[in-house]
């Protein structure tokens, strides 16, 4: 008798409901959950193949079943690791913490976690570092994907809160993709949109990406802009918009701050000026700012093209001046909307899970908030010194300041930006834990300890999607091997350190033994750190959850969420009101010379996902691309002579790769485009110091944004020539 389960898609930030099906200990069968709200039933490619890549085969192959050690990974990097008890394995990397932070205090370590963790995950790795070790040397690939939509949102909002709602696709009258190829990247909602526009053909869309991905397909307008020029695109709209008298003045003087320092500096994006910065015509942009500003309401869909920008901050912020200007927010169809890339990037950042945040929203730089978390964990303080980002806790361990590094549920030797500085990293490093359900993932190669996790249909909690909604995750099928859930392997980390402290009381009452009921232990205590915070969840138990996935704010007594915010015009500011930012347009950290007359940018495949850990298993996948290229475009190569497939060296000034070209009229002439998937399996290359490295981040560049901290992963310059 087959057994259903109601779950959440690992992938991306759509949050799509699922049901596994289940015979014994095996997966049969994954279908869209009909009654969930973010997909009432639907799945992409990626989503409904899901059982395929948990069979017993591929769980064979590819999973981390045991705890490994590798001895000599110093002198031996990618020495075969061998089996050791789980007891061993913890002591080990217990003992090797200990020691560092005792010999060079607690910001000697640091922690790589990952937006696809769950929630409770999320939580304990945080207070294993702020409240016990008393370092905020955590970090997550979350830095990599959404840090400059939370630093947008709050300098302008006051809140890391999107404001919006998947229902709003089909009241907005304009919508705005822009910097993201939803097509791909969100597939079930880009099937909400196409269902708006066959509802309502007045519904207009803009698309603005440098690529003409099959996102532009369902555009009335494309603005193929230069890569990094949005600042200058949105100061452009929104000088026309002052200009032609489109601005909403009541909105502005009521609710908002800041707009004439805006108003003074936007005077000078004049529409051929700004045209020309961008590179599309002055009659597309004029077009674009009335469609945005007189619609009766206009939806922004943007991601990584705004965020993975050395102006990531700017480019939300910029965006979001022109939805206040024009009253564009907090009303059916209308806001701001970034679209999470990772499944759980949201939960992360609600518990607190970068180097600049603590538990429940709340900043590491406000005393009060450190105060506040303090007297919840029940621990003297949280440490007031800044924690190393992503970028920052790499470079601080290729510079030997960290010396021990635990990296969990993420792959940085993919997919870090310049992977010679972390290779750099971690050849220093003194030890390396990885806590990894995947034994193909290439960080595991370098590893001092090997720890494996539960993945998805194994694992129980909460995840939050773009649109503030929050599901369960359930398992279907017992933990495979000897994996353990990674909140469990935190806790028993935890308990080791305190046993060697003398602690008393342990900080971590969870119980590993009932799993269930550790992990909504957890949940409930991160629930209690948001009482009176913009996210209170406060009301939102796993009993309710059960019942049906929740937005929040949902405080206690309230029985559902906020599908809107703002919809008063009440600001989570001190004085209530929305912020203007006064946005300048910054160039790309690294602009095209004669040496590298290329912008490369980066970006997904439909039917792969992150670093094909999991997608890469299955044949069937690599049906719509089989295999990397570097997409050019069709004149480019013809001045060089390329053809079709011939291979080339795609070089930056930090490395090189070798991969086959491939013509594309999506490629404006001076740019290229190389998928974010491509491993060494696949993707070979060398650092400019000559040694070897793989993928396309061989090639970025580290630069980035100087508020969010979030890399310039979609651009870098690049020469091309045939191999
Ligand atoms: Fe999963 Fe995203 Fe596809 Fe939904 S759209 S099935 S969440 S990958």
């Amino acid at each position: 008798m087959s057994k259903q389960t109601r779950s959440t898609c690992p992938y991306c930030g759509v949050g799509c409901g699922v049901i596994i099906s289940t015979e014994g200990a095996q997966i049969t069968g994954v279908r869209g959950d009909p009654d969930h709200p973010a997909n009432y039933g639907r799945l992409c490619t990626k989503g409904s193949t899901l059982a395929l890549t948990a069979s017993a085969a591929i769980t064979e192959q590819t999973r981390l079943l045991q705890p490994m050690q590798r001895l000599n990974r110093k002198s031996e990097p990618k020495a075969t690791a061998s089996a050791v008890s789980w007891n061993h394995a913890m002591d080990f990397a217990a003992s090797g913490f200990s020691k560092i932070i005792a010999e060079h205090g607690p910001d000697a370590v640091g922690f790589y976690i990952s937006g696809q963790l769950l929630t409770e995950d999320y939580y304990v790795f945080n207070k294993l570092a702020k409240g016990l070790l008393g370092t905020n040397n955590v970090d997550t690939n979350s830095r990599l994907c959404m840090s400059s939509a939370v630093a947008g949102y709050k300098q302008t909002l006051g809140a890391d809160a999107p404001p919006t709602c998947y229902d709003d696709v089909k009241h907005a009258e304009c919508i705005f993709i822009v910097g993201s190829n939803t097509a791909y990247a969100h597939p079930v909602l880009f099937r909400r949109i196409e269902d708006a526009k066959a509802a309502n053909p007045q519904l207009k869309i803009i698309f603005c990406d440098p690529r003409r991905t099959d996102t532009a397909e369902i555009a009335d307008l494309y603005l193929p802009i230069q890569p990094g020029t949005d600042v200058s695109l949105f100061n452009g709209m929104l000088h026309i918009m002052l200009w032609e008298g489109w601005l909403d003045n009541a909105y502005i003087r009521n609710h908002t701050t800041g707009f004439e320092a805006l108003k003074a500096t936007v005077r000078d994006y004049t529409p051929e000026l700004v045209a020309e910065t961008c590179g599309i015509k002055k009659d597309d942009l004029m077009l674009a700012a009335k469609m945005f500003a007189t619609s009766s309401a206009t939806l922004s869909l943007y991601c990584q093209g705004l965020n993975q920008s050395s102006s990531g901050t700017a480019k939300n912020a910029a965006l979001i001046n022109l939805h206040l200007a024009t009253a564009q927010i907090g009303k059916p169809g209308a806001g701001p909307f970034s679209l999470t890339g990772q499944p759980n990037a949201m939960g992360g950042r609600e518990v607190g899970g970068l180097a600049n945040l603590i538990s429940g929203h709340r900043d590491m730089a406000n005393p009060e908030h450190r105060a506040e978390v303090a007297a919840l964990w029940g621990v003297d303080s949280v440490p007031d010194k800044p924690g190393k980002s992503a970028v920052e806790m790499f470079q601080a361990a290729a510079d030997g300041e960290i010396k021990a590094l635990w990296i969990a549920c993420t792959n940085p030797v993919q997919s870090m930006p310049d992977q010679a500085t972390v290779r750099r990293a971690l050849e220093r490093a003194e030890l390396v834990v990885v806590q990894e359900a995947f034994a193909t993932a290439a960080t595991c190669d370098w590893a001092d300890i090997l720890l494996p996790a539960t993945t998805w249909g194994e694992k129980t909690g909460t995840v939050t999607n773009s649109e503030r909604r929050i599901s369960r995750v359930r398992s279907a099928v017992a933990a495979p091997g000897q994996t353990r859930h990674d909140w469990a392997i935190v806790v028993d980390f935890a308990q080791r350190i305190e046993a060697k402290t003398g602690r008393e009381k342990t900080l971590f009452p969870y119980s590993v033994i009932k799993p269930e009921l550790g992990v909504e232990t957890i949940w409930n205590e991160h629930r209690e750190s948001t009482r009176g915070r913009d996210l209170d969840i406060t009301g939102m138990s796993y009993a309710m959850l059960e019942a049906s996935p929740q937005q929040w704010p949902l405080t206690e007594g309230q029985s559902t969420g906020k599908a809107r915010l703002y919809e008063d015009a009440v600001f989570p500011t001190p004085d209530g009101k929305a912020r203007f930012v006064n946005t300048v347009y910054k160039p790309v950290a690294e602009p095209r010379e004669s040496r590298f007359p290329f912008s490369l940018t980066t970006g997904r495949l439909r039917d792969q996902w992150h670093g094909m850990t999991r997608t890469g298993t299955l044949g069937r996948l690599f049906g719509h691309v089989a295999e990397p290229s570097v997409q050019m475009n069709p004149q480019d190569m013809a001045r060089r002579l390329l053809v079709e497939g011939a291979l080339v060296h795609v070089t930056s000034k930090r490395g090189s790769i070798v991969v086959p070209v491939q013509a594309s009229n999506e490629i404006a002439p001076s740019q290229a485009f190389i998928a974010m998937h491509w491993g060494e399996e696949y993707l070979s290359g060398l650092s400019a110091a000559g040694t070897p490295l793989a993928g396309v981040n061989a090639l970025t560049t580290s630069a980035y944004c100087p508020s969010s901290k979030q890399p310039e992963l979609k651009h870098a310059t690049v020469k091309i020539i045939q191999a």
